[in-house]
């Protein structure tokens, strides 16, 4: 999509600190990071949220959830991480491209709404 913020950094346009990437998602750091580690996981694929689901692969699904558990590992947070995915005006989306936040490095709040 030629006006999505996710679309640019994916193809280059804008730049990112890639954390990691393989065939089919991408992964870079937060721009204004909640904890000290915070990588945004997107998929290649344009997708407006999770809610958009259907429009996608298992296989592309599936390797968002892979490519937080490698952000975490290479990251090495072994004392724990969370992954959000915000969709929708209700829980704050501000970037209508599918993406999970893989956040930790610290204790969070057990406070999720
Ligand atoms: P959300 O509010 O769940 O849609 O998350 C969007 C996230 O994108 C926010 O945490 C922003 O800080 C982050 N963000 C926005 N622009 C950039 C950018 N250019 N590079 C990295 N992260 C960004
Ligand atoms: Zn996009």
């Amino acid at each position: 999509m030629s006006d999505c913020l996710f679309c640019k950094i994916i193809a280059g346009e804008i730049p990112s600190t890639k954390v990691y990437e393989d065939e089919l998602t991408y992964a870079f750091r937060d721009i204004n990071p909640m904890m000290p580690t915070h990588v945004l996981v997107v998929p290649r694929q344009h997708l407006t949220g999770l809610s958009a689901a259907d429009e996608a692969s298992d296989a592309v699904l599936a390797a968002c959830l892979r490519a937080c558990a490698k952000v975490a590992a290479q990251e090495g947070l072994t004392g724990g991480f969370r992954v959000v995915s915000n969709c929708g005006d209700d829980a704050c989306q501000s970037v209508k491209h599918l993406h999970f936040h893989v956040l930790g490095g610290g204790k969070m709040t057990d406070k999720m709404g």
